[in-house]
């Protein structure tokens, strides 16, 4: 079952998506080399009590922290720590959320700390970002919700990559519906997996955390022995970005961006929804 968001409860949901937005602001300006991830956290942990937001990732499933840093090779779900220190030339994945009034918002981005990082990751990261924009574009009404991955698959296949071979897209791990909680029905792929069939309608009121996840190398995962921290199996490096999505009559609102989506979905001839709080 899907739930579907009245304009009441989509306004609500861009409150959470707001702070997450600001969570990310503030985490990006302190990712610098010599903090730590554990740095990290304790600035989101900041700006959810400035903000009278609650957050969702602690406690989750006994998550131990405010938000996830995955650093280099890990993909997802890294735990912030006092003895993961940046470093010049580190990519970190930060992944955040809050809750509002009950209302949840998901989203993540990738960073470089410091300088010195190769081209192979520089369009690592851009193929990754673009990709979740080009899944985002697909969110309208009509289509269905394999339209979206397919969108975020075929993006990274058209892109050639630096150095050659392919990139691995990430199988283990997809987007979500999200709302009540953060993790609802439906699952995300992102990829076309055939055997699914079509998925749901794509509807107003239908709200999805998109979140493409990109390695240099393999598709594939495993979990580390701490039950959370999510690697590569070949050990290459990777890239994660989401943002939590609704959709109204008058198209997408990205609930988690600053400005709903409005500069990036106009590339795509896609005039964002208004915001409710505007
Ligand atoms: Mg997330
Ligand atoms: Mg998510």
């Amino acid at each position: 079952m899907v739930q579907i968001k009245t304009p009441e409860q989509i306004a609500k949901m861009r409150a959470a998506g707001l702070v997450v937005a600001a969570i990310h602001a503030a985490t990006r300006e302190a990712a610098v080399p010599g903090a730590t991830t554990k740095d990290l956290d304790q600035v989101a942990r900041k700006v959810l009590a400035e903000h009278n937001a609650k957050p969702n990732f602690l406690g989750y499933g006994g998550f131990p922290a405010t938000i996830c840093t995955s650093v280099n090779e890990v993909v997802v779900h890294g735990i912030p720590s006092d003895e993961v220190v940046l470093k010049d030339g580190d990519v970190i994945s930060i992944d955040c959320g809050a809750i509002v009034d009950g209302w949840h918002g998901d989203a993540a981005y990738t960073a470089f700390v410091g300088s010195g990082h190769s081209p192979e990751l520089i369009e690592l990261s851009r193929v990754t970002e673009e990709s979740m924009w080009a899944g985002i574009a697909a969110m309208k009404l009509g289509n269905r919700l394999l339209d979206i991955s397919r969108a975020i698959e075929t993006y990274i296949r058209r892109q050639p990559k630096p150095g050659g071979g392919r990139y691995g897209i990430i199988e283990d791990y997809g987007g979500h519906g999200i709302g009540t909680e953060m993790h609802m029905d439906p699952h995300l792929l992102n990829y076309v997996d055939r055997r699914r069939g079509k998925g749901p309608k794509l509807v107003p009121g239908f709200c999805l955390a998109i979140e493409p996840m990109v390695s240099l190398g393999t598709p594939k995962t495993r979990v580390l022995e701490d039950e959370w921290t999510v690697i590569t199996t070949d050990g290459t490096w990777s890239s994660h970005w989401e943002h939590s999505v609704a959709l109204t009559e008058q198209g997408p609102l990205v609930l988690t961006a600053p400005d709903g989506g409005r500069a990036k979905l106009a590339e795509y001839g896609i005039s964002a929804a208004p915001d409710p709080l505007a």
